[in-house]
């Protein structure tokens, strides 16, 4: 299926897990994709060069997420690069689990900047060409961790519900432009993020409380980000769809 075919899309944090398997999808379904990572150039710009020789244009771009600057820059040259931009995934985030007791400011701080403040700093560029374009679908990836809590992770869990909020509000400034946003909420995904899962039997015992019965994949979430993205999503904003195997029922 060419779901996206001649869009543009940005995804933050596109060099491994998530954000992987969301450029991935969308290239395979026929968009162009600009992607960021922090640090992993080799890995980014293999993707980039695998992904190109299929015929569409994909380009990796080191930007730090949560410096204001450097997504000011990065949004710049995407535009010079792709000409426009139809479609932004704020993917890039990081976790620094610690029960409140022991979590430093520092930790709370490196948590918001990343997962928070780089929502408002790369949204507010891209919705420059979607108004003009009167068309654009932003995705944010927050987390069932948003929805519910959980024990040790305060900070993640502010800024994943913090997200949440973002969306909403986004979804009700924008709507009369035709620019549309909505927020994925995943559950247990195999990632690096996750690597924790793969000690012991933990992976196990998670998927033994998952209604579906197994942790999900970064091809799971991208499916989402897929629908979401495309027009058969055309009249749904605001919303946030949890892809979590039924984890959070
Ligand atoms: P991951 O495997 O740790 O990958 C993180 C990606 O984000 C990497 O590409 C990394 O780049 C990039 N990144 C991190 N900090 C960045 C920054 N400041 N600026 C730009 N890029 C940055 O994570 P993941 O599991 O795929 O998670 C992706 C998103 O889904 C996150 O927002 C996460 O909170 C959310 N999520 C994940 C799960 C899960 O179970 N995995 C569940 C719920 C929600 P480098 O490769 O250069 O480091």
């Amino acid at each position: 299926m060419n779901l996206l075919a001649n869009k543009v899309a940005i995804v933050t944090g596109g060099s491994r897990g998530i954000g992987e398997g969301i450029v991935r999808l969308f290239a395979g379904n026929g968009a162009n994709v600009a992607f960021t990572y922090l640090s992993s150039s080799t890995k980014a710009d293999a993707i980039a060069e695998e992904l190109s020789a299929t015929g569409v244009k994909v380009k990796a771009y080191q930007c730090d997420a949560g410096d204001y600057a450097a997504t000011e820059q990065f949004a710049a040259a995407v535009i010079k690069d792709f000409g426009t931009v139809d479609i932004c995934v704020n993917n890039a985030g990081i976790s620094k689990d610690n029960l409140l007791l022991r979590l430093s400011a520092e930790q709370w701080d490196d948590v918001m900047q990343a997962n928070l403040k780089s929502l408002y700093n790369l949204t507010k560029q891209v919705i420059k060409p979607m108004m003009k374009a009167r068309a654009g679908s932003i995705i944010n990836l927050s987390s069932i961790v948003g929805l519910k809590g959980n024990a040790g992770q305060s900070a993640y869990a502010a800024s994943k519900a913090g997200i949440i909020g973002f969306t909403k509000s986004i979804a009700q400034e924008l709507g009369s432009r035709n620019i549309r946003c909505n927020a994925i909420a995943p559950g247990f995904i195999e990632t690096d993020m996750t690597h924790y899962l793969k000690d012991g039997d933990a992976a196990q015992k998670w998927a033994e409380k998952i209604p579906l019965g197994r942790l999900g994949t970064t091809e799971d979430i991208a499916q989402a980000a897929l629908f979401l993205a495309s027009d058969h999503s055309r009249y749904i904003t605001g919303q946030v769809l949890s892809v979590c195997g039924g984890m959070n029922m």
